[in-house]
């Protein structure tokens, strides 16, 4: 199959490239490297069918790629720290970059069309577990807009394109995903937790810690964006991608000391604007439409990165 992947030098875009590697797959990247990583490229195998393209896919011309079988749409600063550095490029990568990938996607007579929403689009949710008909919850002008708004900006019109041209796309909202090829310094919780534990520095958790996320590592990630792709029939859905075992930040602080038998303490700092209380998906569409569902306990995914952050940065 040919497969195109934007983003595809990032965290989850890396391994999904590595997947379809291992499939035997021909596959393009697009990644302009504002938050992803060469060296998530580089140590990629079985890469002879690797075309990687570093280019903006809001100013990329298209007209040069071949058809694909799937594109996965993946490009976008994801973590807190990187969306509010990169506030401009966050919203015009998923206005300006998703209408661009829209257009080439209908133009090319491609084949499938996956883009990766999030969780986010609920905001601070007072609907628990999320379910995909909740509307969500956001502040437009918060400091957390620049990729909430954006990412439903980006779904309003994946959704228009749909209904105007019948094109085959489908959404995944993907719940906070860890796991090989996180940054180190994108300041998202695991990398930060991890990294504080292994290199004895303090745990920052925000807040009381009392807040709650839902974790899923990233090898059940990836099997639920290819079941997306590849699934007859869902045109036009939108699906939730996550692990629905629900923690509070303060436990995950805990069970990362205790994995990595850390003399670190826990200190606590002022909690940003708009942080989400809680956040839990509701699976039970995927389960239907795509017959998955994480399998990766927490405890063996945290094992599996701990090793990776060792490896990688120590
Ligand atoms: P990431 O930052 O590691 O990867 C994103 C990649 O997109 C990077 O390699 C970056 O360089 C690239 N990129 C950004 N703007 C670009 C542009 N204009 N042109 C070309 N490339 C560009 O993030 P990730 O965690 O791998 O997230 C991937 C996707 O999944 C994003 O769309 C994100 O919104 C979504 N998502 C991730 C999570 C998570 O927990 N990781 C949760 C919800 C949604
Ligand atoms: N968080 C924390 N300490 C950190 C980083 C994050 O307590 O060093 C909290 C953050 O306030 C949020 C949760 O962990 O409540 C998840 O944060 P992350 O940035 O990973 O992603 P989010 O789910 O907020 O997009």
């Amino acid at each position: 199959m040919n497969i195109l992947i934007t983003g595809g030098a990032g965290f989850i875009g890396s391994n999904l490239t590595q997947y379809h590697l291992n499939l035997n797959d021909d596959i393009y990247i697009i990644d302009n490297l504002v938050t992803g990583n060469k060296k998530n490229i580089e140590e990629l195998t079985n890469k002879k069918k690797l075309t990687f393209i570093e280019a903006d896919i809001t100013s990329f011309d298209f007209l040069k790629l071949p058809v694909f079988d799937v594109i996965y749409h993946l490009a976008s600063p994801a973590s807190p720290v990187q969306y509010k550095k990169y506030n401009i490029e966050t919203m015009m990568t998923n206005s300006l970059g998703t209408y661009k990938m829209l257009e080439f996607f209908k133009s090319s007579g491609s084949k499938t069309f996956v883009i990766s929403s999030t969780s986010e689009t609920y905001g601070d949710p007072l609907v628990h577990p999320q379910t995909e008909d909740y509307w969500g919850n956001v502040n437009p002008v918060g400091v957390r807009s620049c990729y909430d708004e954006a990412k439903r900006f980006s779904e309003a019109l994946v959704m228009s394109y749909y209904r105007r041209y019948d094109l085959n796309v489908r959404i995944a909202r993907i719940f906070n995903t860890y796991g090989h090829n996180m940054e180190k310094n994108d300041g998202r919780v695991v990398s930060n937790f991890i990294m504080q534990s292994i290199t004895n520095e303090p745990l920052t958790v925000y807040g009381k810690g009392d807040q709650t996320r839902s974790f899923c590592f990233v090898s059940d990630m990836i099997e639920g964006l290819y079941a997306l792709g590849k699934t007859d029939n869902i045109k036009g859905e939108v699906i939730n991608l996550g692990n629905p075992n629900e923690m509070t930040v303060l436990k995950l602080a805990n069970l990362v000391k205790k994995m990595t038998d850390t003399k670190s303490e826990i200190v606590f700092k002022p909690l940003d604007e708009d942080d989400p209380k809680k956040r839990k998906p509701d699976i039970s569409k995927a389960k239907k439409l795509l017959n998955w569902q994480p399998s990766v306990s927490i405890e063996e995914g945290m094992r599996k990165t701990i090793v990776y952050f060792k490896q990688r940065f120590l």
